[in-house]
């Protein structure tokens, strides 16, 4: 659980660097400035790699997100303190402890088993207070709903009901969108009258977002 200065030596530079390709708004970056992402990689051999703007594997064939795209997507959700943020794929538990550092009480489903009991122990041992969920993220969590921001981190073939019917009015959701190897940024936002909007910011390419049946 080491964060040693050449740790945050490297983490500044990312920063830096994020900044100047003007990815994010302030608040995030400030965010990404306090969370060591090198302690959510698998490995310490890596622990170089892990202030690259690289994805990186975490186990499970998943995925940690490129530290723009985390900046990007969580830029959009534009997060306000106290804001209840609904996560589906928790993977490392990286952009659960963004979310969090933000002032969020975040709310993180993930599907593989394996991750979820390895991030969740993780994210307890760094005293990140997070609600985590071993499930199906299509389903969203009605248990907890409706949220503020809903986020999620694979890739899906189209927008799920659920996490629609899940967001509260003048919420935001945001989520890829696409094939298997390529997708859209969308930007769903609704409005205090339940109508919703879409907008599409970029193209990305995420892990895919499964369902029971793959
Ligand atoms: N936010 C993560 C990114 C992880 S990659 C991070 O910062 O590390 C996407 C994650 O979504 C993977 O861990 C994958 O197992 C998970 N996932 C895929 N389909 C899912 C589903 N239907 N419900 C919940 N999680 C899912």
């Amino acid at each position: 659980m080491e964060d040693t200065y050449r740790h945050q030596g490297l983490r500044k530079r990312m920063i830096t660097e994020l900044r100047e390709r003007k990815l994010t708004d302030e608040a995030t970056l400030l965010a990404m400035a306090s969370v060591p992402r090198h302690l959510f990689f698998p490995d310490k051999v890596f622990l170089e790699k892990a202030y690259e703007d690289i994805a990186f594997q975490i186990g499970a064939g998943q995925t940690i997100s490129h530290p723009s795209t985390v900046a990007i997507q969580t830029g959009l959700l534009q997060v306000k303190r106290g804001m209840r943020i609904l996560e589906i794929g928790t993977g490392s538990g990286y952009q659960t402890a963004v979310l969090l550092e933000l002032g969020a009480k975040v709310f993180s489903i993930e599907r593989q088993h394996e991750l979820f009991m390895k991030t969740k122990a993780l994210l307890d041992q760094m005293k990140y207070p997070a609600k985590l969920s071993f499930g199906d993220g299509y389903l969203g969590w009605p248990a907890y709903a409706p949220f503020d921001r809903i986020l999620v981190t694979a890739g899906a073939p189209q927008i799920p009901a659920a996490l629609l019917s899940q967001l509260k009015p003048g919420g935001r959701l945001v989520i890829p969108v696409g094939g298997e190897n390529k997708q859209q940024m969308v930007l769903v936002s609704r409005g205090e009258d339940g109508q919703f909007t879409q907008e599409i910011c970029g193209e990305f390419s995420f892990v895919p977002l499964l369902n029971d049946r793959n």
